[in-house]
């Protein structure tokens, strides 16, 4: 179905509420749009499209213009918002769909440097069962291909900083008992999604 606003023509994709609703945002049906969650949204003025006005798009099924946006990848999943919501409509997990379906559906995200970031930190939890930011920051380093000079002091400079104060450790991190929990969530939630389970 198509539509014609102000910003032009618009496609209405009538699935896509269901699609979100199922991949475990059924709340978005709670949202009343009082705009409590964009007037406390502390990222809200960098977002194109503030956390109320994302819902509303995903009810309408405009998913072009949801999983095309910046707003998704801006919002820093700071929870202000599910926090002050009468209806408590977990907007943060909403996000975090959104980033997956975006993935999924070989769409570019409107925001590479931070999608860059979300893989980079997943692939070494589900590596190592807990972070490793040596191996984070080098595979964000190279994901987000910027092998400007500017960059590379700015990194080398900070990653200094941090291995001299002891926050940043050179060695991988020792697999504990947690490793086999952590690989058990990620496998539950890629069969959940109906990807195949790691390692099958
Ligand atoms: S605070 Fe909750 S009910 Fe109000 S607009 Fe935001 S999500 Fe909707
Ligand atoms: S979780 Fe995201 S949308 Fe919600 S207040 Fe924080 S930055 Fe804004």
């Amino acid at each position: 179905m198509q539509y014609t606003d102000k910003s032009g023509t618009v496609t209405c994709d009538t699935k896509f509420a269901d699609q979100i609703r199922r991949a475990g945002g059924e709340d978005i049906d709670r949202c009343y749009q009082c705009l409590t969650c964009t007037l406390g949204c502390p990222m809200a003025k960098y977002m194109d499209y503030p956390p109320s006005e994302i819902i509303r798009l995903v009810q309408l099924g405009l998913k072009d213009r949801v999983l095309g946006c910046s707003t998704i990848w801006i919002c820093a999943s700071c929870e202000a918002c599910v926090t002050r919501c009468p209806n408590e409509v977990n907007i943060p997990h909403l996000m975090d769909i959104l980033h997956q379906t975006t993935l999924r559906e070989g769409i570019t995200p409107r925001e590479p440097n931070v999608a860059a970031f979300h893989n980079a930190f997943l692939g070494p939890v589900k590596r190592f069962g807990r972070q490793y930011e040596a191996l984070m920051s080098a595979e964000h380093f190279v994901r987000s291909r910027d092998f400007s000079m500017k960059t590379l002091k700015v990194a080398a400079a900070l990653g200094m900083g941090m291995i001299t104060r002891g926050k940043l450790k050179l060695m991988p991190p020792k697999s504990g008992k947690g490793k086999a929990e952590v690989q058990r969530l990620f496998n539950a939630t890629l069969s959940r999604r109906g990807d195949r389970p790691e390692g099958k």
